[in-house]
């Protein structure tokens, strides 16, 4: 019989052999590596036919596209596996709705934000997932907290209710050349080590349990892999070119 495949469904058995050859190469296990989706600016047909194909973790940047997206997909039928991830930067104001809409915000930066998630998250929903963005190449446009900042933060959010942190996301300056790309993922996995130790063991009324370092894109998820990156984010690879 003819491939029934589409284009995605193909696209994400190639990332998911690229992860699992950069495991292999790391001498890690493939699973320990979880494939987030990255689907911005792409409708919901492609997010059903990659649900289609079995990826149930997605990434979304912008609040209100993911909102409308989610809704689109529930008119396809209920997506109760599917996890969505919020990695966009946070508007102060909008997080009643990503509390609300998201089980995962990968890009809290600064207390204010996570104390209204915590108070924010819905009674009757789960504890919402949270990762700290680290501005790891030190660039000053970017979002992220500073690395020397990173402990005090990581240490007031993990008192707060109905949130738990679980490590650490970065997006490093790209470059093109793999041993730069090491470098700043190196730093992350120092970082993260680090934070395992100050928070590793989940205590009485601490909601921490450390386990995710979210880092590699479509273009350095080998680089990422090789430096002990446990969730890669991939757009581009999966979906195609954005416009
Ligand atoms: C867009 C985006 C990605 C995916 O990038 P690709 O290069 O398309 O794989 C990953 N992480 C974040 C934070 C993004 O904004």
């Amino acid at each position: 019989m003819a491939s029934l495949d589409t284009n995605t469904q193909a696209r994400l058995r190639l990332v998911r052999e690229r992860i699992a050859q950069a495991a292999h190469a790391a001498g890690r296990d493939p699973d320990e590596i979880c494939l987030v989706a990255v689907s911005k600016t792409f409708g919901p047909a492609l997010v059903q036919e990659a649900i289609a194909a079995g990826q149930t973790r997605f990434g979304e940047n912008y609040l209100q596209e993911a909102r409308v997206k989610m809704g689109e997909l529930a008119r396809f039928g209920s997506h109760e596996a599917v996890q969505w991830h919020f990695i966009g930067p946070i508007q102060s104001n909008k997080t009643r709705e990503l509390a609300e809409s998201f089980d995962w915000i990968q890009s809290v930066d600064r207390l204010k934000d996570a104390q209204r998630l915590s108070r924010q998250r819905p009674q009757g929903r789960p504890d919402l997932q949270i990762l700290l963005q680290v501005n790891i190449s030190g660039e000053s446009s970017k979002r992220g907290v500073p690395p020397q900042e990173l402990a005090r933060l990581a240490l007031e959010m993990a008192a707060l209710p109905r949130l738990r942190l679980r490590g650490l996301m970065a997006i490093p300056e790209p470059s093109p050349d793999p041993v730069r790309q090491r470098a700043a993922f190196a730093g992350m996995r120092r970082l993260f080590e680090r934070m395992r130790e100050q928070l590793g063991e989940p205590a009485p009324g601490r909601s921490a349990a450390v386990d995710t370092l979210s880092m590699g894109m479509s273009a350095d998820l080998e680089a990422a892999i090789a430096e002990g990156s446990t969730m890669v984010r991939i757009g581009t690879a999966i979906f195609g070119a954005r416009t």
